[in-house]
């Protein structure tokens, strides 16, 4: 049921279902539990597209922490990378000293995340680490790859569970890969 979608003029296939996206997600937040334990962390929202992984991931978490947010955008509307960030939202907060977990919804080529990496240096956090729902390896050309990563995919367009085309598909509960047939 529902393995297919059409999303505007594209017809897209289920790649991973929200019962193993669930799953992964609750291991990713132990993971990072463990990892850090007795400190206080600023979970840093990268929107849009990193808002459902983020609302799962925070509430599966028993951390204290703080929830901010940014916006980024490099991608226009179509399904290749524009190569450009632009900062359309920043935080209000003072993240000097403190350890800040940037969540996102998919890593591709790695160039927003070393704007972040850049960007949360010079704002001399404690430290900062990546967490990204998706993975795509064979287009990375980053340095530092993101600390915790909920699945590796292969250079596909994706879409659902935060990720659009044009805008569309967010609210999709699955994830879904551009449909080639
Ligand atoms: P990067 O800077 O790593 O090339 O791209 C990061 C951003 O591009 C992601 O946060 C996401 O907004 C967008 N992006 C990259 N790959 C995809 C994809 O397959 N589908 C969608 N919907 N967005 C993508």
């Amino acid at each position: 049921m529902d393995t297919k979608v059409t999303v505007k003029d594209k017809v897209f296939k289920k790649m991973l279902s929200k019962e193993v996206i669930d799953a992964r997600i609750a291991e990713l937040a132990k993971q990072i539990d463990q990892d850090y334990e007795g400190k206080e962390l600023v979970v840093l929202c990268v929107l849009k597209g990193a808002m459902p992984f983020a609302a799962d991931l925070i509430r599966k978490m028993h951390l204290r922490i703080r929830l901010d947010f940014i916006r980024l955008s490099s991608y226009g509307a179509g399904t290749e990378s524009s190569g450009k960030i632009q900062e359309l939202v920043s935080t209000g907060q003072d993240l000097s000293g403190k350890h800040v977990l940037v969540v996102e919804d998919i890593v591709d080529s790695g160039l927003t995340l070393e704007y972040l990496r850049k960007d949360l240096s010079s704002r001399q956090v404690a430290s900062a680490a990546i967490a990204t729902l998706l993975f795509k390896p064979g287009n990375f050309k980053g340095n530092l790859a993101p600390e915790y990563k909920g699945f590796e995919i292969a250079n596909e367009f994706v879409v659902g569970f935060g990720m659009d085309y044009a805008e569309e598909a967010r609210q999709l509960d699955s994830i879904y890969q551009l449909d080639e047939a």
